[in-house]
């Protein structure tokens, strides 16, 4: 599959008057047409900064201190704010958790939707008005023609979510970022909007990447994953070998057990510990003080990652040879 994210060896960094804490530290990913990669990790991770990054809206003192970011084969870590700007919203969409941060109150969803698509093509009002129809329909909004007229507010979370789906689609990005997308939403209704989201950017060949904590959604929607711990991967690769055969030992215990979508339960602090602060990262590999297979090179020696089998991984179990030492 053709590329359409790539992602390699990203620094973000943060200037305080401690000094400068590393949020990301050296992450390589990449995305290809239709496929989603889910990037999870407990919270503290770095994974929503991530998504940041690749949309160019991490705040100052926060700034990408290394590594680029490709969108296709342009360069997109180091435009200019206005040309970033226009990216956004036309070459990649965006959903987050609260759907009213991409939808204004005070306008009709219609209008909103229009306004997208006329911004990013050359449709007519006319046109574009019946392209919202089709996008709604899309997404599921009953009777459209008469919704498309509706604020936000008449809208359920659920429904308020679709739309959010149609906007983002309104301008047929390459990419989507979503940032936790239902876990705002009742768990009833959170595996049809996954479910949705899948269908739309498998039809549109849409890349998306799908951050969340939740493993359910992982399991649900994902091609292929991502295991960011403390800045950095730990694991990616397919979500048959990542979530099924995990190899990482953080992996392995995120694993642990895979809530469905309908058990949607804070499962990942099932590891004893927590993620260690920006400020007292661990020396060597960063999880060794809450890794059930640490040894003595853990403790001081970074892992860099490696390939093994259909995935990276960064763990010094594995050799150089890729076999489990
Ligand atoms: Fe555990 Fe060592 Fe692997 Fe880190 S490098 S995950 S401490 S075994
Ligand atoms: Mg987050």
């Amino acid at each position: 599959t053709e590329t359409v994210l790539s992602v390699r060896d990203l620094r973000v960094a943060f200037e305080t008057r401690r000094g400068t804490l590393t949020a990301i530290d050296g992450v390589s990913l990449e995305i290809g047409r239709g496929e989603i990669l889910g990037v999870v990790g407990e919270s503290g991770a770095g994974k929503s900064v991530t998504g940041s990054a690749v949309i160019g809206l991490i705040d100052p003192p926060g700034r990408i201190a290394g590594g680029e970011i490709r969108l296709g084969s342009e360069r997109i870590d180091d435009l200019p704010p206005e040309k970033m700007r226009r990216i956004r919203g036309r070459r990649i969409g965006m959903i987050f958790q609260d759907p009213l941060t991409s939808l204004d109150p005070l306008y009709r969803v219609g209008e909103q939707i229009v306004e997208t698509i006329r911004t990013h093509t050359d449709l007519s009002a006319k046109t574009a008005r019946a392209r919202a129809i089709d996008l709604l329909t899309e997404v599921g909004i009953p009777a459209p023609e008469r919704r498309i007229d509706g604020y936000p507010h008449e809208f359920s979370g659920g429904m308020r979510q679709r739309v959010v789906i149609a906007l983002a689609l309104a301008a047929e990005p390459e990419l989507i970022i979503a940032d936790e997308p239902t876990t705002a939403l009742d768990v009833s209704v959170q595996a049809q909007v996954i479910t949705l989201l899948k269908r739309l950017c498998r039809e549109h060949g849409t890349a998306v990447m799908l951050v969340t904590h939740d493993m359910g959604v992982i399991a649900e929607a994902a091609d292929r994953v991502a295991v960011m711990y403390s800045g950095r991967i730990a694991e990616i690769g397919p979500v048959a070998e990542v979530v099924r055969a995990p190899r990482h030992p953080y992996a392995r215990g995120l694993m642990g057990a895979i809530p469905t979508l309908s058990d949607t339960a804070e499962r990942l602090t099932q590891i004893p510990g927590s993620m260690p602060r920006l400020t007292a990262i661990p020396p060597g590999c960063a999880f060794h003080p809450r890794c059930p297979n640490v040894f003595g090179r853990c403790r001081v020696e970074r892992p860099e990652p490696i390939l093994v089998g259909g995935t990276r991984v960064a763990c010094h179990l594995y050799d150089a040879r890729g076999e489990a030492a």
